[in-house]
């Protein structure tokens, strides 16, 4: 059986590390926003580059504290319009919705899934005053273009880069560092996952750090005293413990996701199956290795009769769920085709050669 994603095993390579960081942190007496909250905010903020990281309780928080942060601070107000993939997880969508901001969806390009600079121009309005960046499956967004266009129209660019831990640019710029600010999730099956919820934003911007400091810790700007109507978004100790442990494995687990994408790239030739782009670079890290098929749910079938796990990222895209009434009549065909074609291979930095074959095998006899 080839799991879609073996999580124990993932971690379990790292238990004697954990049970040492968990002893630390036990004995430290301290469970919230201490040393190691502190030390994993220096850390990630050192490797992706940014002035600023902030611990926070999970990618959704991250990314709403990002706007809330921004509307604060007067760069946004409500029914500002924002552009976003009409393709993403509904997180994206929800954090804007979350403080009042208008998600407009724009379709992704048709090669890399990623939102497409021709098609965020056609949207922009006056109205329009922010871009909200997602770079899907791993694969970084065109920073450069869409920097050019935000740059043109006086927009400000956020990175949803909750499935791109580490993927740089060719000048070795990380995700997180390609924005104003940039959220992460930690949700366990990401690239860098913790044992439970937990996320992070980071940032270069002096005040925007400094707001949301106190945002995600009830608006207090010292023990007691509560300078803005804030919320509970905190990291925990443990988890920042735990994530400390991985993040010095992040690069070479990105490294191994890689090589199985460049796997199955070289050797997936079934003319049914369509394969995702990669340049070849580190601009993907590769969460999720994404194909597209006209018979999704047979391909799905027959892969579980093959002992091989699938998982589809994702069936319904945000604009057709029952939770947003108000987006039904949007017709968005590229995305729509997407959803009804995507089916996500096993992908993980522990699938063993065996499984590799045999996921290549079963895939080209199809
Ligand atoms: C996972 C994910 C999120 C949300 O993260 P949580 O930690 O689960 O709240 C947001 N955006 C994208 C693109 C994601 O994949």
């Amino acid at each position: 059986m080839v799991k879609f994603l073996n999580l124990h095993s993932v971690n379990a390579r790292f238990e004697s590390q954990f049970k040492e960081a968990f002893q630390t942190f036990l004995d430290s007496g301290q469970y919230i926003l201490g040393q190691e909250v502190d030390r994993f905010e220096t850390d990630f903020a050192s490797y992706c580059g940014t002035k600023y990281c902030l611990g926070v309780s999970n990618g959704l928080d991250a990314l709403t504290l990002i706007f809330k942060g921004l509307i604060a601070l007067g760069r946004l107000k409500e029914n500002d319009e924002v552009l976003v993939p009409a393709n993403t997880f509904i997180a994206s969508i929800l954090s804007l919705k979350n403080v009042g901001l208008k998600p407009v969806f724009v379709e992704p390009d048709r090669t890399t899934f990623n939102i497409s600079p021709i098609e965020i121009e056609k949207h922009i309005s006056a109205k329009t005053k922010a871009i909200l960046v997602v770079h899907l499956y791993g694969q970084l967004a065109p920073m450069e273009k869409i920097k050019s266009i935000a740059d043109r129209n006086d927009l400000v660019i956020i990175e949803d880069a909750a499935q791109a831990h580490g993927a740089e640019t060719s000048t070795g710029k990380k995700a997180g560092n390609l924005s104003h600010a940039a959220a992460f999730s930690f949700y366990p099956t990401k690239n860098l996952g913790a044992l439970g919820d937990a996320g992070a934003i980071t940032t270069n911007n002096d005040e925007l750090a400094s707001v949301l400091k106190k945002l995600r810790n009830y608006g207090a700007d010292a023990k007691y005293s509560f300078e803005m109507l804030g919320a509970n978004n905190r990291l925990d100790e443990v988890q920042a413990a735990f994530l400390g442990v991985k993040l010095k494995y992040l690069d070479s687990d990105n490294l191994s996701r890689q090589k199985v994408a460049n796997r199955y790239l070289s050797e997936i030739n079934n003319p049914k199956i369509e394969l995702p782009f990669y340049d070849g670079s580190k601009s993907h890290v590769f969460h999720l290795f994404v194909v597209r098929t006209n018979d999704r749910e047979g391909l799905k079938k027959y892969l579980e009769a093959c002992q091989i796990q699938t998982m589809v990222h994702y069936p319904i895209p945000p604009h057709k769920q029952k939770a947003f009434t108000e987006f039904v009549s949007l017709e968005l065909p590229v995305t729509e085709r997407m959803h009804n074609t995507v089916l996500s291979l096993p992908m993980s930095p522990v699938l063993s050669e065996i499984e590799i074959n045999e996921v290549v095998k079963c895939v080209n006899a199809y």
